[in-house]
């Protein structure tokens, strides 16, 4: 028998959905031989991301084969480099080395990305919320500031942007920052 391929790349809110929609879709119809589902994504762990401006992250995270595994969806550890619709083919690179996969159907979710205005000094100098790496790179910074000099500016942050993402961040912070000085004196002893 043909087993059919659907192929979602993305394992955030849309593609885990999807992934799993189109599992017990297949067992309602018993058709779960008929197509392997199998969903790239280039770590283990799906992030909420919608929780990123919170820590710790931690128990943010849901580890993919815990979800995955019950339901039979594939878990490729990889990220989509380049898509052929005519071929109906997917390039991947799984651990640094190019590989293809071959799809039915393909549900793209590969989500978005933070966009960074060209203000100067903007890249190099500030962090973000957009991923969980993005979050903790944020967090490491903001626990090295009690070692800093004491200035008025120590312990103030700037946020750009006053969507709803920068307003969370920005309600956050505060209470995120009294407890890493409260660290850092107890550190003094
Ligand atoms: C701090 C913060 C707070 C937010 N708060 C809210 C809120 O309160 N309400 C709300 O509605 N929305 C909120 N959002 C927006 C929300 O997080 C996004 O709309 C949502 O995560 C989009 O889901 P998605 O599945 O499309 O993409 P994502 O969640 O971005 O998931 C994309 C997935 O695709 C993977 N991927 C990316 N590129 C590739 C590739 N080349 N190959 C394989 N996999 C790839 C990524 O690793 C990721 O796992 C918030 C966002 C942030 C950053």
């Amino acid at each position: 028998m043909v087993v059919e391929r659907i192929l979602v790349i993305g394992a955030g809110f849309a593609g885990l959905w999807s992934a799993l929609s189109a599992a017990r879709k297949l067992d309602e119809l018993h058709r779960g031989d008929e197509a392997e589902v199998a969903i790239v994504n280039p770590v283990p762990f799906h992030s909420m991301r919608v929780r990123n401006y919170e820590q710790p992250l931690d128990p943010t995270l849901v580890q993919l084969d815990t979800v995955l595994g019950p339901t039979g969806v594939r878990l490729i550890e990889a990220k989509a480099t380049d898509i052929d619709s005519t071929k109906r083919r997917v390039s991947i690179e799984r651990n640094g080395a190019p590989e293809l996969l071959d799809y039915d159907r393909l549900i793209l979710a590969a989500g978005s990305v933070l966009v960074r205005p060209p203000i100067p000094g903007l890249e190099h100098h500030s962090f973000d919320v957009d991923t969980y790496a993005g979050a903790c790179k944020l967090q490491a910074h903001l626990l090295t500031l009690p070692a800093l000099p004491d200035t008025a500016a120590r312990y103030t942050a700037v946020v750009v942007g006053a969507g709803l993402t920068g307003i969370e961040l920005a309600a956050e912070l505060p209470a995120r920052l009294r407890e890493i000085v409260a660290e850092g004196d107890r550190g003094k002893g």
